[in-house]
């Protein structure tokens, strides 16, 4: 089903004045995850109703935004459209202030569920990847006494995570040098679809942990999203470069070397997460072609079948 933009939230998004079809932009031609070349074009606009294509890969069903813009243009992005133009999607404001009470129950959450695996280890410290205002970063340091680390490219949400009295830099973990640093403990919440090399930032990520450290990771399950809105275009965002499935994204884990200990389907069913232990990497994890052909098989029918189910 293809579902119209209600007018007034059309409306909101029209007044930001963002030009996404005139920001710089790079095609894709080797699929992040398998390196395959041979794509299917999913959806040509967004939630937002800008034009963006998502393509799958027909290799392993990678979903990704192609063509897709730059870093720079990224990084222009969050620093100033990415908070209002969520904001003007819902209607209600969304900012470095008012998501800190969320990203609490956020963390009160994620904390429980990897606490029987934290109090096992004798963990010190943890860095926590695209970790905005440092609410979950911040009640892990303070649950598991742990010295804590929050790395996230948006200046303003730095800001506040600075104010935490947490270590902070303002940048991407895949350009940050960090030296001989290592940690024991991860986190890559609610981040890992905004990211522009999953591959590059897991095979960092397993560098960076330490010999007992552990990684917790989640995503915004594809399947999830097109299927609760019935609607393909409505699960694409420009703020998402890419769209994981539980196929591919446990196939990154395994090819970057990490053995998945956990898994659990959150309480709003839209997402998974992950709490994983380094491994020896397996090189040919991709999602096997019946799991591919099945999600494409699925994609056709939620845009063609008039009703839900
Ligand atoms: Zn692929």
């Amino acid at each position: 089903m293809t579902t119209a933009i209600p007018a007034d939230r059309a409306q909101r998004i029209a007044a930001l004045g963002y030009d996404y079809a005139a920001q710089p932009k790079e095609a894709i031609t080797l699929c992040n995850l398998c390196g395959g070349s041979s794509f299917v074009v999913l959806a040509h606009r967004d939630r937002y109703g800008f034009p963006a294509e998502a393509h799958a890969c027909t290799f392993c069903g990678l979903v990704f935004l192609n063509p897709r813009m730059t870093a720079s243009a990224y990084a222009r992005f969050y620093d100033g459209t990415y908070r209002p133009l969520v904001s003007a999607f819902h209607g209600r404001l969304i900012d470095p202030k008012t998501i800190q009470a969320e990203q609490r129950d956020y963390a009160a959450e994620r904390a429980a569920f990897v606490r029987p695996f934290i109090e096992q280890a004798n963990l010190a410290s943890m860095l926590d990847i695209g970790g905005s205002t440092g609410v979950v970063a911040h009640h892990f340091a303070r649950e598991f006494d742990l010295e804590a680390t929050l790395i996230d490219p948006a200046p303003l949400e730095v800001e506040e995570a600075r104010t935490l009295g947490l270590e902070t830099i303002t940048g991407l973990v895949e350009h940050h040098e960090f030296g001989s640093q290592r940690f024991d403990l991860v986190l890559i919440c609610q981040t890992v679809d905004h990211l522009l090399d999953i591959s590059g930032v897991l095979d960092r990520v397993r560098h960076l942990l330490s010999l007992q450290g552990l990684l917790f990771i989640d995503i915004v399950d594809f399947r999830a999203a097109y299927l609760r809105n019935w609607s393909v275009e409505d699960a694409i965002k420009i703020d998402h470069p890419f769209y994981l499935t539980q196929e591919t994204m446990t196939g990154y884990l395994r090819r970057a070397g990490f053995n998945i200990v956990r898994t659990d389907y959150a309480a709003d069913h839209l997402h998974v997460s992950y709490l994983c232990w380094p491994d020896v990497p397996v090189t040919d994890a991709f999602p096997r072609a019946d799991t591919v052909a099945r999600l494409l098989r699925e994609v056709r029918f939620v845009q063609n079948a008039p009703y839900r189910l």
